[in-house]
């Protein structure tokens, strides 16, 4: 698995309503479908991929909740190339550089998260998917912060 955080910049939003409609600007379900548009529609500006949907597998908010992107059955595209995309799941915090750590029940979903994956994975995830590894540690061109402040819990272990 590939851990990635949402990029730089303040990306922990404060409200998490799954009952209103629309949805708070300020709010998780909003970020995961801008995420997707941004995804789906590249800037003429920015550029981008015209992926089939959002590039994530999963993504995990600040208040612990998972937002299923592509799920288990599909490759992801977030990972830098298609040889990582076809050994690695795409896990993604919604977390940026400006952000304050990644909180408790943050870090406990994605362990979670990440559990889960290993035992029902359907998209022939090889022995070294299996692993979690940094963004920036599969995918150095152009050179990558991704993670972010996830990355240490890969280093210390948190997640095996
Ligand atoms: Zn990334
Ligand atoms: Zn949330």
């Amino acid at each position: 698995m590939v851990l990635h955080y949402a990029g730089g910049g303040k990306e922990m939003r404060e409200e998490h309503s799954p009952g209103r409609t629309p949805a708070p600007l300020d709010d998780c379900y909003y970020q995961v479908r801008l995420i997707q548009h941004r995804h789906m529609h590249p800037s003429p500006i920015t550029g981008g991929e015209r992926y089939w949907d959002i590039a994530y597998n999963y993504l995990i908010c600040h208040h612990g909740y998972t937002f299923v992107g592509r799920g288990l059955a599909s490759q992801p595209g977030a990972n830098g190339s298609r040889y990582t995309n076809e050994r690695y799941y795409a896990i993604c915090g919604l977390i940026g550089s400006g952000d304050p750590k990644p909180t408790d029940v943050m870090l406990r979903e994605t362990k979670a998260v990440m559990e889960w994956v290993r035992r029902y994975d359907q998209a022939g995830a090889r022995v070294e998917g299996r692993h979690v590894k940094g963004h920036k540690d599969v995918d150095r061109d152009p050179p990558t912060q991704c993670p972010g402040s996830l990355y240490p819990y890969i280093g210390n272990g948190y997640f095996d």
